[in-house]
């Protein structure tokens, strides 16, 4: 199918109030000007440098998610249009986003990504850290930050068990999370192959790159 047949299926089948970020890390712009006449508006890049420069060319009615770890030295290239920031996970990140996000006189929204996979190299806050985040004495102190919910990636395994089992350890977090902090709306989980387990778990923002755009080619 092509992209734009891809957009319209995933449009007309996700449940009225799940977030569709069409994830076009490494895809030229004329695929996202595809997904864009199609009706997208929300696409999801995992590379600041690379996020900068699709959106100078692209439409301005955009909403650009970052996906990827960041870089705190990096924060500044995006702190003018970025709209959702997925992959919070320091104090340290949450400061530098909150200093430039003010020298654009912007709010910035962000996630909170929660740890969720067993594998070691994937990045994210535990519980208690995350609640630390969230604390009133240091909110106070990021008037132009705003965090609206949280994140997660599953392990990258086939084994179903598994992956469910991430979400709902992370689904149970938002949960709880939520009776203290009412502000975290967002619960970003699901990609391509595990989405609907994401949705079955309370999802209501999910990253789709390949079954959007194809197969990503890294060389
Ligand atoms: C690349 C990426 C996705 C999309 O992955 P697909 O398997 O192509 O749907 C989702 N979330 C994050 C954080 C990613 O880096």
């Amino acid at each position: 199918m092509s992209i734009s047949e891809n957009i319209k299926k995933y449009q007309g089948s996700l449940p009225k109030n799940t977030t569709l970020v069409a994830v076009s890390k490494t895809k030229p712009v004329s695929s996202l000007l595809e997904a864009y006449d199609a009706g997208q508006r929300v696409f999801g890049e995992n590379k600041i440098q690379e996020m900068a420069s699709k959106w100078e060319e692209m439409p301005k009615d955009i909403q650009w998610h970052m996906i990827g770890h960041v870089q705190t030295n990096k924060v500044k290239y995006m702190a003018p249009f970025v709209d959702l920031i997925h992959t919070v996970d320091s104090l340290k990140l949450l400061r530098e986003i909150n200093k430039q996000a003010a020298k654009h006189d912007r709010v910035i929204n962000c996630l909170l990504q929660i740890k969720i996979a067993e594998e070691e190299h994937k990045f994210g806050l535990d519980h208690q850290d995350a609640l630390l985040l969230l604390a009133k004495d240091i909110q106070a102190t990021l008037p132009h930050v705003s965090i609206v919910g949280l994140m997660g990636m599953a392990s990258f395994t086939d084994n179903k068990t598994q992956i469910e089992t991430e979400f709902k350890k992370l689904s149970t977090l938002h949960k709880e999370f939520i009776k203290q902090h009412p502000q975290l709306t967002v619960l970003s989980m699901g990609m391509s192959s595990d989405y609907t387990l994401a949705l079955d778990h309370g999802s209501t923002m999910v990253r789709i790159g390949s079954s959007i755009f194809g197969a990503r080619n890294y060389n």
